[in-house]
């Protein structure tokens, strides 16, 4: 068998998703323009576009699809998170998304393993496992975003793969589904064991393989690659071991075959003991030479990492960004705990470093590093926050490089190559020649004490240059490795699309023989993930020349962090899907109105995008080509306060008299045909908590504080619409803490900042509140704001203007603060003194984050004498309100508040804080009193009283 044959009839392709839909219900098959598009691509630098898209969500799910992608001889590929970097998780038939199978089904504290579903993220399963003193040991840089399943068939590994090991390492059972049709647990069996015959009686695939491998076991032995780390092949080599130990072992052969055997539902994994206690030291060195000769000296004391970054690296992400010396040649990162191993994967007996307490280890360090010509001292950290910013620029590495040029982006063709550690500032050299030579800029880097190094070249892959310095370099490079380095193409990433066609030269074709003649076994038909580890395409087919363009890394951080991916766990409903469906040259917003209108615009992925791409910005350009017209009209009324104000207090002062459940439920009845028209899904549920309208508006009741009445000052409150609409007590602490704090702020003149406005694509109207605003604020030295969004709106005014507007609009930005910001430090110059004697957590904002205010609030809150704090996990996330998605979509808010409502409660708080009044609106509607909801400023003015 060479490659997988032609799968897909012509005629079959336009049925595919129907049929599947007879077998799996309308809900879990998708083929519509927005999900093919966001699955067509991956980490990778491919593109392939699938015909249908299957959302497992059980075993039978997954059984019912294989059966049918047999039965018509229909590729499929499975997929978990997507951010693999080897186009393995892309393929021209079903995508079959087991991501949304999320389930920790089992945890077992004592023994240490747990059961696992493989949409388990990796981050999301440590945090469950971190109560108990447990986690899993492998540990990808993409931890954030990948999943348990793409980890196993990856055989992923990460920094920390030097203490524990890679993922093959870490697992005691696989439950995987067979192109046959039956399930099969994979475990370690005893060689020669009447149970062991049975299962391999019972699967004849299975029996033909460890047959295989025990007719070429000699050959296999002497192909087995002599370096730590190997994810290239199939482990035949894991299985020849075991059968020379009296075993059976069958977790080897699945771990890290890529989808290509059968389709993980379950697995068994073992947990490692925490560390208790860490510490990272961050060197320079101004020799490369030096850096090989300190990790072996380093070495002894058991680091639980070695990471290492080579000069060019170190330029392309931005030296001063950074903080790295001009004169650095390589920088090296060590993680060490200061406690024994805990018989992980390359448990032995303990060195002599274990056991030594954290500060001997950082002193015998210091002294080791002295040897060395450095470029100061190192940086040691022992505080969590403290050690994640020094891993911060090397866990977001590869998509920090996109920011370097519009045009040459990293390209990950030859990115994972492993020597023996001892010789790898010797292929740093001698890959620093090769791509001189070559005249490409290149950054490797890698976990340095495993011999393991990323090499990412900087390229055009649209210019024919670099397209045949690609391909050169490609096969010089492995056969490099391979020949004068006896190293492996491969140590984490798998093969994919990248490798297969190098797999015959690095193995043999004896060797790759007998891997085709397993895939044979497992998958005759050839139908799971053809294209992929076991295929004689070459490495160029399907690169994407168009993305690879584009800004976007693909690298999926942001989705980490998007809430309606968190909700929905599907690709067409993330961040990254969105960018790509909205520069896709399919693009329609009638066509993908469904997945443009479904992002709240929380700008949780513009914070946290290594590349600097805003999918948010983009969706909200996207939306403004079709203005919704209901909130034209609703915004437009606003726009008359004549009109608009004594609407709104008379709600207020009535407000006792509808906000009761049976008139509440008639209008919600009433108003269903009018929301409508904002989104199929708006309405104004009857048990929704609804904020309390003013009978008075602020601007009514500090009428003296009013531009208007004549009052100036160098301060003003930027109040928004909340403050002066609802008598939600933001308004009043505002402008009582600042009062106490010495200023008499001016409420000036202003209209709505703009944000909600922006969600419902009115541009004009945003740029016309924009320039109504600056010029009013103009005068001002300090504008000083309680609300998140108001905060990040005026902050981003610069972006709607240019010229001469936008250099006002940029001083009005530089003078913009959160009162948080205001009073943090100095700025409290009245001391708080009534003790508030409670338990309190803070909900972070997001807008507030995004416009990098994190830290005063959470200090603010730390100074109120009494106050027990507590941050709660999960404090970063969107709570779901983001202003009037509430009623936008009130379900997935709802079910977006639901991780929130978790957090504060586990948290044990009996005050959730917070910086913005439209948050509160959804915490007291989701927490209905059961924990008491305070803006800071109000918790201040308490403290005051
Ligand atoms: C910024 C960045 C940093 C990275 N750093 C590292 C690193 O340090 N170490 C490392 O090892 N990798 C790293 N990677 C690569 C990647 O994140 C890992 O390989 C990761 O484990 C893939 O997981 P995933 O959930 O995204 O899997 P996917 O990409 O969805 O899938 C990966 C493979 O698993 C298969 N698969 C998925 N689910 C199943 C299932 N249920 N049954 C059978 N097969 C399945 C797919 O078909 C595919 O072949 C990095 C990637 C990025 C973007
Ligand atoms: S938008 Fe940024 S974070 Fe999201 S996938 Fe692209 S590069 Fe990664
Ligand atoms: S703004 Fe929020 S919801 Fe929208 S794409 Fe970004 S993270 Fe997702």
């Amino acid at each position: 068998m060479s490659e997988a044959p032609a799968l897909i009839l012509p005629e079959k392709s336009r049925s595919i998703a129907a049929d599947l839909r007879r077998r799996l219900g309308p809900d879990k098959v998708k083929d519509d323009f927005p999900t093919i598009t966001a699955y067509s691509v991956d980490a990778s630098i491919y593109k392939v576009v699938p015909k249908a898209v299957v959302t497992a969500e059980t075993e039978d799910d997954i059984a019912a699809t294989i059966a049918y992608a047999v039965s018509a001889g229909v590729p499929v590929t499975p997929r978990a998170a997507g951010t693999n970097l080897t186009g393995s998780a892309v393929g021209e038939g079903i995508i079959l998304d087991c991501g949304g199978m999320t389930r920790l089904l089992e945890l077992n504290v004592e023994e240490r393993w747990a059961r696992v579903q493989p949409g388990l993220n990796l981050t999301e399963f440590n945090k469950k496992l971190e109560p108990h003193g447990l986690m899993f040991g492998p540990d990808p840089s993409s931890r954030d975003m990948c999943k348990l399943g793409g980890m196993l068939s990856n055989n992923s590994a990460g920094p920390h793969t030097l203490r524990y090991g890679s993922v093959k390492e870490n697992v005691h059972a696989i439950r995987i589904h067979l192109s046959s049709g039956t399930w099969l647990t994979a475990e370690v069996l005893a060689d020669g064991d009447p149970a062991t015959e049975a299962v391999l009686a019972s699967q004849p695939a299975l029996a033909e393989t460890v047959a295989l491998v025990r007719k070429h076991a000699d050959l296999i032995r002497s192909k087995k690659p002599r370096v730590s780390k190997n994810s290239s092949g199939y482990n035949l080599f894991g299985l020849v071991d075991g059968l020379d130990q009296g075993i059976v072992d069958l977790p080897k052969l699945f771990v890290g075959s890529e989808g290509t055997l059968g389709v993980i539902s379950e697995a068994t994994l073992k947990l490692v003991d925490r560390p208790i206690q860490t510490a990272t030291a961050l060197i320079h060195f101004r020799h490369l030479e030096d850096v090989g000769q300190a990790v072996f000296d380093l070495l002894p004391l058991t680091p639980m990492a070695l990471e290492v970054m080579d000069a060019n690296t170190l330029n392309l992400i931005g030296r001063a960004a950074h903080g790295v010396p001009a004169d650095a040649a390589a920088t090296l990162l060590a993680e060490f705990d200061g406690t024994v191993g805990t018989g992980g994967a390359s448990a032995g007996p303990p060195p002599p470093g274990m056991g030594l307490s954290i500060p001997a280890i950082l002193d015998r360090v210091t002294a080791i590093c002295r040897k060395y010509r450095l470029c100061e001292d190192p940086t040691v950290a022992v505080e969590k926050e403290h050690q994640e910013q020094l891993w911060k620029a090397r866990n977001a590495l590869y998509p920090t490089l996109y920011r370097y040029d519009p045009k040459k982006k990293p390209i990950n063709y030859v990115d994972d190559v492993v020597v023996a550690a001892n010789r790898i500032t010797e292929l740093m050299r001698y890959l620093a020649g090769f791509f001189k030579g070559q005249e490409v800029n290149v950054a490797v880097f890698g976990h340095i004490g495993n011999g393991n190094a990323h090499i990412v070249p900087l390229l055009d892959v649209n210019d024919r240059h670099d397209f045949e310095a690609m391909v050169a370099g490609y096969h010089e490079i492995h056969e490099t490795v391979v020949t004068r380095f006896g190293g492996s193409i491969c140590g984490e990433h798998g093969d994919g699309r990248v490798r297969a066609e190098f797999l015959p030269r690095y193995f043999g074709e004896d060797l790759y023989r007998l891997f085709k003649q397993v895939k044979a076994a497992f998958d005759p038909t050839g139908i799971l993930n053809p294209g992929v580890k076991i295929s004689d395409t070459p490495f160029t087919e399907h690169i994407d020349y168009v993305r690879l363009s584009k800004p976007c890394a693909t690298c999926g951080k942001c989705n980490s962090v998007c809430p309606v991916y968190d909700v929905f766990q599907s690709e067409d409903m993330s961040s990254r899907g969105w960018f790509e469906i909205v520069t896709a040259p399919g693009y329609d917003y009638l066509n993908s109105k469904r997945v443009v209108e479904a992002c709240v615009n929380c700008k949780s992925c513009r914070t946290v995008c290594p590349a600097g791409v805003d999918v948010s910005d983009l969706i909200l350009q996207k939306r403004a080509e079709h203005p919704n017209k209901l909130a034209g009209l609703l915004f437009g009324l606003q726009g008359q306060p004549w009109l608009f104000e004594p609407f709104i207090k008379l709600l207020g002062r009535t407000q006792g008299l509808w906000d009761r459940p049976l008139p509440r439920k008639v209008l919600e009845q009433a108003l269903a045909p009018i929301l409508h028209q904002l989104a199929s899904t708006a309405r104004l549920p009857a048990e929704m908590v609804l904020p309390k309208l003013a009978p008075r508006l602020l601007r009514e009741r500090y009428a003296e504080l009013t531009e208007e009445q004549g009052h100036r000052g160098p301060v003003a409150y930027f109040h928004g619409c909340a403050a002066n609409y609802f008598q939600d007590g933001v308004g009043d602490a505002m402008i009582a803490v600042l009062r106490r704090n010495g200023v008499e702020p001016v409420l000036p003149r202003q209209r709505c900042s703009g944000t909600p406005i922006e969600t419902y694509g009115h541009v004009d109207r945003v740029k016309d509140c924009a320039r109504f605003n600056v010029d009013s604020l103009s005068r001002y030295e300090t504008i000083v704001t309680g609300c998140a969004s108001c905060t990040l709106m005026l902050k981003d005014y610069p972006k709607w203007f240019q010229g001469e507007e936008r250099r006002r609009a940029e001083a009005v930005a530089e003078k913009v603060r959160h009162v948080s910001e205001v009073l943090a430090g100095e700025g409290l110059k009245a001391a708080p003194t009534r003790p508030c004697g409670k338990t309190v957590t803070y909900h972070s904002s997001c807008h507030l984050r995004a416009a990098g205010v994190t830290k005063p609030p959470r200090d603010l809150l730390k100074r109120i004498p009494g106050v027990r704090y507590v941050e709660m996990r999960d404090a970063d996330r969107c709570a779901g309100g983001a202003g009037t998605f509430l009623v936008k979509d009130y379900a997935t808010s709802q079910k977006i508040f639901e991780r929130k409502r978790a957090a504060i409660r586990d948290s044990g708080a009996e005050v959730v804080a917070t910086s913005c009044p439209a948050c509160m609106i959804q915490l007291k509607n989701g927490l209905r009193g059961e924990v008491e909801v305070r803006h800071i400023a109000e918790l201040l003015r308490d403290a005051y009283q």
